[in-house]
C-alpha cells in the first residue's frame, strides 16, 4: 500500500515537474478548453509580419485549438465551422511587452499617484479589475502581455492561472510577479511606513544582499512569475554590475527566466547593459550612445513610449521620446512595442489606451510594415515564446485577428480589430466580444497550471 502510494506521489510530482518545465506560452495540446472544436478561417488577407508580405485569398483550417493548415485550399477538417474573413486582413495576435493589468491609477481619488492605489485597493479587487483589462486588451488585438509588476500581492499571477486553467478569456500572460529593487522599491515609504506596516510590501520585494537577491528571485518563481523584473537604479544604491549578473544567473537557473531592468539613469543602462540584461525597460536614460551599446550586445529597448495625447504627456517629453526612437531604429536596436499604460483615462478602455501608442509609433518614422513586426515578431520574442506561440503557423496554438484595410501599408488599421481568435476558439466576431466559450465553472484545462 505504502508503495503503491509512493508511485502515485512521484507520479504526481513528476507531471508537476513536467508543467514546470514548460516554457512561457507553452501549454498542453490540445487545451481541452478548445478539444473538438474545427474552423476555416477564410482570410481575405493573409499578412506575414516577419516577412512584411500578405497573400490574397487564404484558408486557414484549426483543429482543437492549433492552426493545422494554411494555403488556397486545405482539407477541411470534419465539422468545421468556416469564419468568412474575406473582407479583412487577417494576422497573428498583438503583443503589448510592458503592461501592469493589475494596476489603474486615476485622477480620482488618488490625483494619479499609484503609491496611494496601494493602500487603497485590495490585491482581491485588482485582480478582479486585472481580468476585466486582460479581456479589453484581447478585444483590441492583443493576445500576448507581458505584465511587469506593480500588481499587489501577484494578482498577476492569478490572472494567468485563471486564463490558463480555463476559467475566463484573457490573453497569454508573461508575468513577473512582485519588482525586486533596493530597499524601497520604487518609492519613498516613510519609515512608519515601511518598518511597521509594510505599506510597501507587497508591491516591491527588497534586495540588497546576494543572499536577498536569490531568495527575491526564488519568491517570485516559487509563486509564478515566467520573468524576472527588477528596479535597477530606483535608488541612489542602484545594483552594481555583479548584482545583475547574480539576477541573471539566478533567473536562468530558476526555469531559464529572463531579467527585465526597470532603467531610469545612464549609469544604470550603462551597468544593465554590460552584464548582459535581457531588456531595458523605458526610454528614459537612453542615448544615442548607450543605443549603440544595446545593439552591439543584443538587449532589448522596451521603451514604453508614451503619445502626447489631451489625456498625458508633454510636447517637450514627447519630443524626447520622439528622437530616441529615431536613435534607437537608426542603431538597428531590436525594440518592442510597450506602453506601461497602467491608468484610467475616462471613456476610454484599457485595450483602446493601449493602441493609441501608435501615435509615438507614427511619429518615429519607422515604416509602417516594420512597426507590424515590431508589434507582432518582435514581441513574441521579447516574451521568449516565439518557439511556441504567436506566429501564424501550422502546429503553433491558433491566436489571429483580423482587422479592415492593410497594416502593412497603414498601420493605424490596428485601430479597429474586427475579429480574435484565442487559442482556437473564437473571443470578438463582427467587432462584438464573444467570450462564452472561455467561461467555465471548474479548470478545465487542468488545476496543475500554476
Ligand atoms: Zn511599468
Amino acid at each position: 500500500m505504502l508503495r503503491q502510494l509512493l508511485l502515485i506521489f512521484g507520479l504526481l510530482l513528476a507531471l508537476e515537474l513536467a508543467a514546470e518545465a514548460q516554457q512561457p506560452g507553452a501549454l498542453p495540446n490540445p487545451l481541452p478548453s478548445s478539444a473538438g472544436t474545427a474552423y476555416v478561417v477564410r482570410a481575405g488577407r493573409l499578412i506575414d509580419p516577419e516577412s512584411g508580405t500578405a497573400v490574397a485569398n487564404q484558408m486557414i483550417a484549426i483543429k482543437d485549438g492549433r492552426i493545422v493548415e494554411i494555403g488556397a485550399s486545405v482539407s477541411i477538417p470534419p465539422g468545421a465551422e468556416t469564419i468568412d474573413l474575406s473582407l479583412y486582413s487577417v494576422l497573428p495576435g498583438l503583443v503589448d511587452a510592458h503592461n501592469h493589468l493589475a494596476l489603474t491609477y486615476k485622477k480620482v481619488p488618488e490625483n494619479d499617484i499609484y503609491y496611494y492605489t496601494y493602500i487603497q485597493e485590495s490585491t482581491a479587487l485588482r485582480a478582479i479589475q486585472a481580468a476585466s483589462n486582460g479581456m479589453q486588451m484581447l478585444s483590441s488585438g492583443f493576445t500576448v502581455v507581458r505584465d511587469l509588476g506593480n500588481n499587489g500581492l501577484y494578482a498577476d499571477t492569478a490572472l494567468r492561472q485563471a486564463i490558463e486553467q480555463g476559467w475566463i478569456p484573457g490573453p497569454t500572460l508573461i508575468n513577473s510577479g512582485i519588482i525586486i529593487g533596493g530597499s524601497g522599491g520604487q518609492f519613498y515609504p516613510t519609515p512608519e511606513m515601511y518598518k511597521e506596516h509594510n505599506i510597501i510590501y507587497p508591491e516591491y520585494l527588497d534586495a540588497d544582499t546576494p543572499d536577498e537577491i536569490i531568495k527575491a528571485v526564488r519568491q517570485n518563481v516559487l509563486f509564478g512569475a515566467k520573468v524576472i523584473k527588477i528596479c535597477v537604479d530606483c535608488k541612489p544604491y542602484a545594483y552594481s554590475v555583479e548584482d545583475m549578473k547574480l539576477f541573471i544567473r539566478e533567473a536562468a537557473n530558476a526555469g531559464g527566466l529572463k531579467v527585465a531592468g526597470h532603467v531610469q539613469t545612464q549609469e544604470g543602462a550603462r551597468r544593465a547593459i554590460e552584464a548582459g540584461i535581457w531588456s531595458i525597460e523605458h526610454d528614459t536614460a537612453l542615448t544615442d550612445e548607450l543605443h549603440k551599446l544595446m545593439a552591439k550586445k543584443g538587449i532589448w529597448r522596451v521603451g514604453t513610449e508614451t503619445p502626447f495625447t489631451e489625456y498625458r504627456g508633454t510636447q517637450e517629453r514627447f519630443d524626447h521620446t520622439v528622437q530616441g526612437m529615431k536613435s534607437a531604429w537608426a542603431n538597428g536596436v531590436k525594440m518592442a512595442f510597450s506602453t506601461d499604460a497602467d491608468y484610467y483615462v475616462p471613456g476610454m478602455n484599457r485595450g483602446q489606451v493601449v493602441i493609441n501608442f501608435l501615435k509615438s509609433w507614427k511619429a518615429s518614422g519607422i515604416p509602417d510594415k516594420e512597426i507590424l513586426k515590431i508589434m507582432t515578431v518582435n514581441g513574441y520574442k521579447v516574451c521568449d515564446i516565439y518557439d511556441t506561440r504567436g506566429p501564424v503557423k501550422p502546429g503553433f496554438p491558433a491566436d489571429m485577428i483580423a482587422v479592415k484595410g492593410n497594416p502593412l501599408e497603414d498601420v493605424a488599421a490596428l485601430r479597429s480589430v474586427v475579429f480574435v481568435m484565442k487559442d482556437g476558439l473564437v473571443f470578438k466576431r463582427d467587432g462584438v466580444m464573444t467570450p462564452e466559450r472561455f467561461l467555465h465553472g471548474g479548470p478545465v484545462n487542468g488545476w496543475r497550471i500554476h
